[in-house]
């Protein structure tokens, strides 16, 4: 079953390490709220396969979602509700930044029938929060999430990053357990990582800012992964972590090849075949071509058969029920491989499996603890 992605590029303030779209100047939301009805009310011509099934979940992200009003988000929930059909237990799942939460915006979130938070809490610590360039302090970052459970939101995500220079490891260990301690069932944890023109990229250019160092991310990744075998959370994917049986299932989505279409600039967009299409990512632009019929408002990339499986493979081996591999039909995650791929698979697997990378259970590979320091790089060993 499908799943629908509304991206919001907005935010109040520009974190030093993103580079998510968005845009910290709001003069253009009505326009914009206005240009993603348009896209949406078109969405039979763009995503058939959206008609085809009522989709299983709804995820707004960004950017910031919370920073739509009430009535701004109860018109865009009204024509979502017209246009598409959802199950009966769909995952309904907001991105909020803590500093938007407040006992007022909770309940109509609730009211709109939003049953999950993703909340960009990112650390408990307000030197950790000011090195980023966080909207909110650590008085915020609990407060929120006490809020939503009286609230009765008892599907919560937060994200956390760790690798930071002013992240101890003593303290990494004190935000996983302030998680748990506080009922969150489940968490995305992401390394630092410098991305191309944000302003820390520009900081440690200058050498205002030390870059992520190596070994310290190493470490607190280990961290993370004997915590979670500890407090038995389930660490299904690389990123991704949650008590039995909270896995995100719109995230999942992604990571097994189901369907989903996205909708707002900058967002993506999978057919479950081979047609990816990717949302203009400029806000003026996008206005532009949903208002005003000018210029292109996707990118549209036909994905060859061979790229299909690397993405099945880039995906896959991040998550706890790895990639097929079964011998007798020379298929990898539903692909037909010819003998030559066939036998540099498998002299990549005796590679990983000598090093202690990889396992092999009912024919499946899967990164063992060692394997998942090194994710991308073992899954590009396997790339065809
Ligand atoms: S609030 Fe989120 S999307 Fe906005 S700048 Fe910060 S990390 Fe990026």
């Amino acid at each position: 079953m499908a799943g629908i992605y509304i991206h919001i590029p907005f935010c109040k303030k520009a974190c030093h390490y993103c580079n998510f779209h968005f845009s910290t100047s709001l003069h253009r939301k009505a326009d914009f709220l206005k240009a993603l009805h348009a896209e949406i009310h078109a969405a039979a011509h763009y995503h058939p396969y959206l008609n085809a099934q009522p989709a299983e979940t709804l995820y707004l992200g960004g950017g910031t979602p919370s920073l739509l009003t009430f009535s701004e988000l109860e018109s865009l929930f009204e024509l979502l509700h017209e246009k598409f059909s959802f199950v009966k237990n769909s995952e309904i799942t907001m991105e909020a930044n803590p500093d938007d939460i407040n006992p007022d915006a909770l309940k109509s979130w609730k009211q709109l029938g939003i049953n999950r938070l993703s909340i960009g809490t990112q650390s408990f610590f307000e030197d950790d929060l000011k090195w980023m360039n966080r909207a909110h302090n650590a008085v915020q970052a609990e407060e929120a999430i006490r809020l939503a459970h009286g609230m009765g939101f008892d599907n919560l995500n937060i994200d956390l990053i760790y690798g930071t220079p002013t992240l101890s490891d003593e303290n990494w260990m004190r935000n996983l357990e302030k998680a748990r301690t506080m009922g969150i069932n489940h968490l995305s944890c992401y390394a630092l990582t410098v991305e191309e023109n944000t302003a820390l990229q520009h900081f440690v250019k200058k050498g205002k800012t030390l870059p992520p160092e190596e070994g310290h991310q190493a470490r607190q990744f280990e961290i993370l992964q004997d915590w979670a075998e500890r407090r038995e959370w389930e660490h299904y994917e690389i990123s991704n972590l949650c008590t039995p049986g909270h896995r995100s299932r719109h995230n999942s989505h992604y990571w097994t090849g189901k369907p989903y279409a996205g909708f707002g600039p900058s967002a993506h967009s999978f057919d479950g075949f081979f047609t990816r299409k990717m949302g203009i990512a400029n806000n003026a632009l996008y206005i532009k071509a949903w208002l005003e019929n000018i210029g292109k408002p996707y990118d549209i990339e036909s994905l060859t058969e061979h790229q299909r499986l690397n993405e099945k493979i880039m995906t896959g081996i991040r998550l706890i029920e790895g990639i097929e591999l079964t011998e007798k039909e020379r298929i990898i995650s539903n692909t037909k491989l010819s003998e030559k791929q066939w036998n540099q698979m498998i002299k990549t697997k005796l590679k990983c499996e000598e090093n202690g990378f990889i396992e092999l259970l009912n024919n499946k590979i899967i990164l063992t603890k060692k394997g998942r320091l090194f994710a991308d790089a073992i899954a590009s060993w396997f790339f065809l």
